[in-house]
């Protein structure tokens, strides 16, 4: 770890680690069944770190919104809990990581409509089953949620983005079909599936969703109070480390050794206990739908600050 005498400002290493991880050539790819996906140009690259003490640092396009996909579960993970009844949700889902891809089916026929962790999508419909329990538009209230964290109106929903991907939804269909077989599904598929699209589809800058993640490094106290319980906020975070990178969880806390949360749009969000969130955009992705250049922009983070839950 270094210490604050011999560590460069941190607004200084984040500028150095834009030079370093913006791509400079088309590696990687966006997925095919979300189209917006790949109207951002290949070479954008944006990070920003909220600190426990209130500072905002950022380099690149941390200012430009997009797509936050998949980091949605952590949000809509953490309201679930914050809404009550914890036992509830944990006997629909499990806290196991998956070893598969984010949007597999046979591991949920085979596991008898119980999803392996609320990160993957099966188990992602599921927490927004339960969500829409309190609220229909539970999209909506996500989005008021995060609005909230971020102190502003900046979040928004790209409707016509969800709109195309729902369209391309037959995966997270067949999913929430399963799901509802099994009696794990208490909405209808359809009403799910388009709740959980839209909360994918919620746009936001890298600094906003750095902000919106601080509750998570600050013992659950969000920026208007308590969201959960230290003890929740504790166990979200062993939620991301283990599963937040779908099935290569293991190989990003090899590299990064902090919880994080990727999504198909390119951004990942990564929790420092008790110090920041950090949030990295860069649109293209490898082979298991995480950002190519975040992922190498928050090992090569973490090897300079000494950031690690290790
Ligand atoms: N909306 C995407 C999907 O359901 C989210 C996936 C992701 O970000 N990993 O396929």
């Amino acid at each position: 770890m270094m210490t604050a005498l011999d560590s460069p400002p941190l607004n200084l290493v984040l500028d150095d680690i834009v030079r370093s991880h913006r791509p400079q050539s088309e590696a990687g790819s966006v997925p095919a069944s979300i189209p917006h996906l790949s109207s951002p140009a290949f070479n954008r690259f944006g990070i920003a770190v909220a600190t426990t003490s209130g500072d905002v640092f950022s380099s690149g396009d941390a200012d430009l919104p997009f797509s936050i996909q998949s980091i949605s579960k952590v949000f809509t993970l953490a309201m679930a809990l914050s809404a009550g009844e914890p036992s509830a949700l944990w006997s629909r889902v499990l806290r196991e990581p998956s070893g598969t891809s984010f949007n597999s089916l046979v591991q949920l026929e085979v596991e008898h409509g119980i999803p392996r962790n609320p990160f993957i999508n099966s188990g992602a419909l599921v927490v927004t089953d339960h969500l829409m329990e309190k609220s229909a538009d539970a999209a909506g209230h996500v989005l008021r949620f995060l609005a909230d964290q971020v102190g502003g109106p900046g979040p928004f929903i790209d409707e016509m983005a969800a709109k195309s991907e729902l369209a391309n939804s037959s995966r997270n269909l067949a999913l929430a079909h399963f799901l509802k077989d099994f009696g794990n599904l208490h909405r209808p598929a359809q009403a799910v599936v388009e709740n959980y699209v839209r909360q994918c589809s919620i746009m936001m800058t890298c600094v906003e969703t750095a902000k919106a993640g601080l509750f998570l490094a600050q013992g659950g106290r969000g920026a208007q109070g308590t969201v959960v319980s230290p003890s929740e906020a504790k166990r979200i975070g062993s939620i991301m480390l283990t599963c937040g990178m779908y099935d290569a969880a293991g190989e990003f806390a090899y590299r990064v050794g902090l919880p994080g949360k990727s999504g198909v749009g390119g951004g990942i969000l990564v929790i420092v206990p008790g110090e920041c969130s950090i949030c990295v955009w860069s649109p293209r992705l490898d082979s298991k739908g995480n950002s190519l250049a975040g992922s190498a922009a928050l090992a090569d983070l973490s090897d300079r600050t000494g950031w690690s839950v290790f």
